[in-house]
């Protein structure tokens, strides 16, 4: 983040804009939504600054800017649609200790302004570090779509009510209540008239002052394979919700952005066979945090239920009569085998599928190796990269096709996937070769289809 977002405090600060067309005109639209004392100077100003000038909503300047105009000012905009005159107007203002900006000049700019939607009070800024405007305005867009007009009136009837709202206990008692105001009571007040909006609020409060605490409680939550796309919508809004997040390694930064921003994150990263959080210390954390109230997200990658340990933490909850529950989330498998545009099951070839682990706590798991030998099995790898060699000598040994298809699927769903098309022969030369170092999964008994191979959107690696 080369750029930090701040709200900057405009009542009776002094702005200062150089110039008067175009660039300053789009800029005064923005900066006259604000309480500031205005100056522009400009020469040949546009009509409308004339006019917002007689109307006493700014002061024009009919000349160039000069030593000392810029005396307190807080911000100043370099508006000249003129490198120079920018540059020497921008210097004025620095000396004196505004921040500067210069249109259209990202590199000489001290602040730039984001794109902005305006629910007063309620204000959303975006900004693309001056990368993509583009992409700024159509998330604007896109807000405002989003936003109903009613939004600013609620929070301004909502901001008189505040004080009244500390009668609840801080926290989740505290923001339940107005997460009911705003998304639910709020709304439908308003519907029938803005008088309606205050005694809505007073009934709101009196429900939730009667309302007994919310106990701890743990989520058990799949995360999926990690494009945050990939969440379920239940995930999103336990995450949402969360007071404590304790999460696994392989959960994606953005899905953790997504969490609540006051939520407690706790990483409990397990690495295959390397350093960990022991699964003990995990059990009690759940318990510790549950017990004193609150709303515990559980989250692990893919879905909870497979290969996630799950059972010895829902018996620790459990012992202490702790509420839980699961949110099943996308299982690597599923993503794994998208990416190769394959399906698990396939009428004439599979009837079942398998998923099954390369290793266990004791070390490289055993399975009925007899049965996936058989030609058209198919089964979903997952911690299979270090015991590759070891289940291809099991399934050769049990008299399995050497030339049996194997796809090796790293980081799937994630814009680093990457997808090694192999065979059971030259499964563990091709993992050596590719050196992997994010989750993969295995598929032994598939290829990626063949129409794909040819697509440009994923990049297949052939180790025949
Ligand atoms: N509960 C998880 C699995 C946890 S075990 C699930 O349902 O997916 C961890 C293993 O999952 C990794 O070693 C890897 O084999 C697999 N895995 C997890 N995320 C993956 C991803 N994005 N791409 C490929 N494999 C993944």
């Amino acid at each position: 983040m080369d750029h930090f977002p701040i709200f900057v405090q405009t009542d009776a600060a002094r702005i200062i804009v150089s110039g008067g067309g175009d660039a300053a005109l789009a800029k005064l639209r923005l900066l006259l939504k604000t309480r500031a004392k205005i100056t522009v100077f400009a020469a040949d100003a546009a009509p409308e600054i004339a006019q917002w000038h007689a109307a006493g909503q700014l002061t024009l300047v009919g000349r160039a800017m000069d030593y000392g105009d810029a005396v307190c000012a807080t911000l100043f905009y370099g508006a000249n649609e003129d490198e120079a005159e920018d540059a020497r107007t921008a210097h004025l203002a620095r000396t004196c200790g505004a921040m500067v900006n210069i249109v259209d000049n990202l590199e000489d700019s001290q602040f730039i302004t984001p794109a902005i939607v305006d629910r007063d009070p309620v204000t959303i800024a975006i900004g693309t570090e001056g990368a993509a405007p583009v992409l700024a305005r159509a998330i604007k867009a896109d807000l405002e779509e989003r936003l109903p007009q009613s939004l600013g009136t609620l929070a301004r009837i909502g901001k008189t009510f505040r004080k009244a709202s500390y009668a609840l206990s801080f926290g989740r008692a505290r923001r339940d209540f107005w997460r009911a105001f705003y998304f639910d009571a709020g709304p439908k007040a308003i519907a029938q008239g803005k008088d309606k909006v205050l005694p809505a609020l007073e009934s709101l409060l009196n429900i939730h002052l009667n309302k007994t605490a919310r106990e701890g409680h743990v989520a058990f939550v799949g995360g999926g394979p990690g494009d945050p796309e990939l969440l379920t919508l239940k995930a999103r809004r336990a995450l949402d919700e969360a007071d404590v997040v304790i999460y696994d390694r392989l959960i994606t930064p953005e899905i953790l952005e997504l969490a609540r921003r006051e939520a407690t994150m706790i990483d409990v990263g397990k690495e295959g066979f390397g350093v960990h959080t022991p699964q003990e210390h995990i059990n009690a954390l759940l318990v510790e945090h549950a017990q004193a109230g609150a709303q515990v997200v559980r989250l692990k990658s893919g879905d909870a239920t497979v290969f996630g340990r799950l059972d010895e933490e829902i018996d620790a909850v459990d012992a202490h009569s702790i509420g839980w529950h699961i949110v099943p989330g996308i299982t690597s498998a599923s993503a794994a085998v998208a990416t190769i545009g394959q399906s698990l099951t396939r009428r004439g070839r599979n009837a079942s599928v398998r998923f099954l682990t390369g290793h266990d706590t004791r070390g490289f798991a055993d399975h009925d190796w007899h049965a996936l030998a058989k030609p058209g099995e198919v089964a979903a790898i997952y911690m299979g990269k270090k015991s590759a060699r070891f289940i291809q000598g099991r399934l050769l040994m049990h008299g399995a096709d050497r030339h049996t298809p194997v796809t090796v699927i790293e980081n799937a769903s994630r814009v680093d996937q990457r997808v090694l098309e192999t065979t059971l022969d030259a499964l563990p030369a091709a993992l050596e070769a590719a050196k992997l170092d994010g989750p993969a999964l295995t598929f032994l008994g598939l290829a990626p289809r063949a129409a794909l191979a040819a697509a440009p959107t994923i990049k297949i690696e052939e180790f025949a």
